[in-house]
């Protein structure tokens, strides 16, 4: 059970919602870092007293710096200031909600300086699997899932025998905004219809994520690196309630599924108390209340950003991160209004086809990889 926290990404959506778990916990708070809103870091530096807060942001650090000067909190800048609160000595456990690839080195920080990890940054596990993995190993550091499909997984896996009996992992997708849309109809749809997704609040890049369902790729990719299996044992199934989180199915073909109702504080809860549960604030589940639960086949033609991630874990090396950083900067694209909809896939897709990738791969070749995924992508909008 976590007792002190640092958590990374704290003025998110998983940030803000970690602070609220944290406070009902009782889970006091090491560090907290932002990339640059210096208002809402104030706002969580007075109320939980870190001894360090970091903006990545200079400018916005230096503000924040002005702001605190009454405390005796230390303010730090840039990328070295978040790693420093990513390795802050009081705290045991970090929690990574950093959105997007600005949060692979902040995890490679925190897991040498031997912090428990509880991650929910996604793309970082994505693009820098093996670097990230084996890290974690050599720390002697188990990587805790957040992102909610991977905790259900992890739960369910609480009641495994050994390794052999796992035949595969069922992730659960909500299938966002736009399931049952045909290709015609998705041609010109908006970034504010994107951006409502049915059953989560979450931030803008991830909900754009899960109406291309790039967000199930990703997340089947995250399920190869966390769990160890291959991409060919692990199935997606469509599930429009969001109440049953992921399943995974034995040798006996017996299949073992976590339920909920849909917010995100019962996986970062568990992800701080694991091995151990404690009371929650999330509302209880009614089963009689939902009345039915329905379950489809994705459709892969239309969301092709799936298969890309499939495509791209199969391939290995620095694929994963190619198809992480095209699509970070396509989505960025797409939610200003630059490309549609549609080319989100279609320049994954050519980025994985053009830029170049290696087997083994050191921390400066994913960072490479996805600056190239990402330059590729630019200039073919341009
Ligand atoms: P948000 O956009 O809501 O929050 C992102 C956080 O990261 C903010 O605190 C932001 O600071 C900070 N940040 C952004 N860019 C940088 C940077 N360059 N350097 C340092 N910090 C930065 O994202 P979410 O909370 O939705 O998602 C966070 C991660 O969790 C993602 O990887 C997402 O895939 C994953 N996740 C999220 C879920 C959710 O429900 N939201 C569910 C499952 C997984 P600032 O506010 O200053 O910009
Ligand atoms: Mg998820």
């Amino acid at each position: 059970m976590t007792e002190k926290l640092s958590i990374l990404g704290s003025t998110g959506s998983i940030g803000t919602q970690a602070l609220d778990v944290c406070e009902k916990a009782g889970i006091k708070v090491a560090a907290l870092t932002a990339n640059s809103n210096s208002d809402l870091l104030e706002k969580q530096a007075r109320k939980f007293h870190p001894e360090k807060v970091a903006l990545s942001d200079e400018k916005a650090a230096a503000a924040l710096r002005l702001k605190l000067r009454d405390t005796d909190i230390k303010v730090l800048a840039g990328r070295s200031g978040v790693c420093e609160c990513a390795q802050q000595e009081t705290a045991d456990t970090v929690l990574n909600g950093i959105v997007g690839m600005a949060g692979l080195e902040p995890t490679l920080c925190a897991l040498k300086a031997k912090k428990g990890l509880a991650l929910a940054n996604k793309e970082t596990l994505v693009a820098g699997g093996s670097l990230v993995m084996r890290t974690a190993k050599e720390n002697g550091i188990s990587v805790l899932p957040v992102d909610s499909e991977h905790s259900a997984i992890f739960q369910c896996l609480q009641g495994m025998n050994k390794k052999a009996e796992l035949k595969s992992i069922i992730l659960t997708a909500s299938g966002g905004p736009f399931f049952g849309k045909t290709r015609e109809e998705l041609k010109s749809v908006t970034v504010a219809e994107a951006l409502r997704h049915p059953n989560w609040s979450m931030g803008a890049k991830i909900t754009v994520d899960s109406a291309t369902m790039m967000n199930k790729g990703l997340e089947l990719i995250e399920a190869v690196w966390l769990f160890d299996v291959l991409p060919s044992e692990i199935q997606i199934v469509v599930h429009r309630e969001s109440v049953v989180h992921s399943l995974i199915e034995y040798t006996d073909n017996s299949v073992i599924a976590q339920l909920g109702v849909p917010d995100m504080r019962i996986p970062i809860q568990y992800a701080l108390t694991y091995p151990e549960r404690i009371p929650s604030p999330v509302r209880r589940l009614s089963l009689a209340e939902y009345g039915s639960l329905t379950f489809r086949e994705p459709d892969y033609e239309t969301f092709r950003c799936i298969d890309l991630c499939r495509r791209a874990i199969e391939k290995g090396g620095l694929y994963p991160a190619i198809a992480n950083g095209a699509n970070e900067k396509a989505n960025e694209l797409f939610r200003n209004g630059k490309v549609s909809f549609l080319d989100v896939a279609e320049l994954v897709e050519a980025a994985l086809e053009s830029v170049s990738s290696k087997e083994n791969y050191s921390l400066s070749d994913v960072l490479e990889a996805d600056k190239a995924a990402r330059e590729f992508v630019e200039s073919h909008v341009r």
